[in-house]
Formats: C-alpha cells, sequence, structure tokens
C-alpha cells in the first residue's frame, strides 16, 4: 500500500516585539511630533539619512538633526507586485529621495493623483504627507510630489508635518 502523508493546515500566531535600538529617536520623533531626523557626523559632517549612529565613512559618533520634509527624487520604480501588507496599495511608486539638506538617499513610498513614470522620476521634487494614526512605523509617512501636497493633507486620514 502506498505511503499517504496526513497533512492538516494550520495557522502560527506569534506576538513579538523587536527594538529600534540606537535609532528609536528617528521613530519616537516620526510618531509623536512628525519630525524627520537624520544624524550629522561629529567630525566629518556629513548628514546620514537613514540615520547612523556612527559615521560610515569615518566611524565617528554621530548627533541627531531634524531635516527638512521636502526632496528630490534620486532613482525610482513603480510597484505592481508587493507583500499582502501593501497590495490593496498598488500600484505605487517608491523612489530613494535625498532629503534637502541630507547627503544620503533613503527608500520611500511616493504617491500621486496621477501615477505616471513622469512623476515619480528622477529630479521630481517631493514632499512628505504623514498618516494620522501613526504607529512609530516606516509607512507612517511617504511622499508626493510637492505640487499635489496640500491636497493629500486635506485628506481625512493624513496630515502634513511642520
Ligand atoms: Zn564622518
Amino acid at each position: 500500500m502506498e505511503f499517504q502523508a496526513h497533512e492538516i493546515r494550520d495557522i502560527i500566531k506569534i506576538n513579538y516585539k523587536y527594538t529600534m535600538g540606537g535609532q528609536s529617536k528617528f521613530f519616537i520623533e516620526l510618531m509623536k511630533n512628525k519630525k524627520i531626523l537624520g544624524t550629522k557626523c561629529k567630525k566629518c559632517g556629513k548628514v546620514w539619512m537613514p540615520p547612523r549612529i556612527n559615521c560610515s565613512d569615518c566611524y565617528e559618533d554621530t548627533n541627531w538633526l531634524e531635516l527638512k520634509q521636502t526632496g528630490t527624487i534620486e532613482v525610482s520604480t513603480i510597484v505592481w507586485y508587493t507583500t499582502s501588507a501593501f497590495i490593496q496599495a498598488i500600484p505605487y511608486g517608491i523612489a530613494f529621495i535625498k532629503l534637502d539638506g541630507a547627503e544620503t538617499a533613503f527608500n520611500q513610498g511616493i504617491f500621486s493623483e496621477n501615477l505616471v513614470p513622469s512623476k515619480v522620476k528622477k529630479g521630481q521634487r517631493v514632499r512628505a504627507v504623514f498618516q494620522k494614526e501613526r504607529q512609530g512605523k516606516m509607512t507612517d509617512f511617504f511622499f508626493v510630489p510637492e505640487e499635489e501636497y496640500e491636497r493629500w493633507i486635506k485628506r481625512p486620514e493624513f496630515e502634513g508635518g511642520e
């Protein structure tokens, strides 16, 4: 008689927490005060965003500083396939954005009223929009083309920063 394994589908639910460690201040300020903090190297002065606790160029400690909430797209793409967490948002853009005053770029979502490649291309000026209900996560904010900003922050679920 041929062996047949009996299989049962089930669900494992795990509650857990993790720490943002030395970068916790970034997430706390984002959640509580809608601030975007980077870090500045004490030795060479390089401004890091995402914030680094130690300068990756010269290994010196850094200080926190508040960055502007406007920036420029360095490189981007439009997302059509994603995980379950973001499936309802597609299509949306993602981009490496260099905030004004920062010397490095970070990856963040781009939304647009009219999501076409010309709205999320290199050189596009963007501004941060915040969720009204923030959890201290990167999804607490996203970017929109600067010219759409005033209309996005009028939506009930979003608000502008400083
Ligand atoms: Zn440095």
